[in-house]
């Protein structure tokens, strides 16, 4: 059953993402070559705490950590690990939740470790440029399959691939809600999006061929040909007058300036 959220409760909904908006921000000043995806685990574990608000991710399911780390051809749910250190050239995907006020906030985004090569940084901007043409498309009236084909049609066009294993979802008082918010689909089909909607759209785009790998920490997931993959996620609510976005790059985009993808 989708959970339509009153305007009170989207306002929670906001607060809970704009933490999760600054903690990705603070991790932004530290995210460089030479840092552990552990270190960036506990920087981040302690700014949400420090903020009132609790690591979602953080026993869900069993998950060890607060954030998820996913380095290179690392898709999503990569354990951050002290051996892990960042280097010139990777990318990584940083997933961070927060429960505040009994709501949770869920974003993601994808960094760059120093000076990263050209066709990896198209593959970055391409994915985020997905998850924008998605969320255009989340309007009240049309349905779920019109933003999960305006992800796939855009990646696609410029010759990537959409990981099917993984999807995006409703969001409110638990982290995973249905509906089910896939990155591939048809126009017209899917669930009729409706006010109150609360949703993360999460487009997870591979370089390569779009099969992954399930590894056995039972976790992470990767790209069966080990090329590069891209994730960008935004919690959003369908609002009558258009999809309002809840969480934020905004604290991300200030801390990286002219170097934001
Ligand atoms: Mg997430
Ligand atoms: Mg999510």
């Amino acid at each position: 059953m989708i959970y339509l959220k009153t305007d009170e409760e989207i306002e929670l909904m906001y607060l809970a993402n704009q933490l999760v908006g600054r903690t990705l921000g603070e991790l932004a000043k530290h995210i460089a070559p030479g840092i552990s995806t552990l270190q960036l685990d506990k920087i981040a574990e302690e700014f949400i705490r420090d903020h009132g608000a609790v690591p979602a991710f953080l026993g869900y399911g069993g998950f060890p950590n607060s954030l998820c780390t996913s380095v290179n051809e690392e898709v999503v749910h990569g354990i951050p690990s002290a051996k892990r250190i960042l280097k010139e050239g990777d990318i990584i995907s940083i997933d961070c939740g927060t429960i505040l006020n009994g709501f949770v906030g869920d974003s993601a985004y994808t960094f760059c470790i120093g000076e990263v090569a050209e066709d990896v940084k198209a593959l970055l901007k391409t994915t985020k440029e997905s998850l924008y043409l998605g969320i255009e498309k989340a309007l009240e009236g049309k349905r779920l399959g019109d933003v999960s084909n305006a992800i796939q049609s855009h990646c696609e066009a410029k010759g990537y691939s959409v990981v099917r294993e993984l999807v995006g979802h409703g969001i409110g008082r638990n982290m995973h809600e249905a509906p089910e918010v896939p990155n591939y689909g048809r126009r017209g089909f899917g669930s009729l999006l409706r006010n109150g909607m609360c949703i993360c759209i999460e487009p997870m785009i591979n370089m390569g061929k779009r099969n992954v790998v399930f590894e056995n920490d039972g976790w992470t997931v990767r790209t069966k040909d080990r090329m590069c993959s891209a994730h960008f996620e935004h919690c959003i609510a369908i609002r009558p007058e258009g999809p309002r976005i809840l969480s934020s790059f905004d604290f991300i985009e200030e801390v990286l300036g002219n170097n934001a993808i």
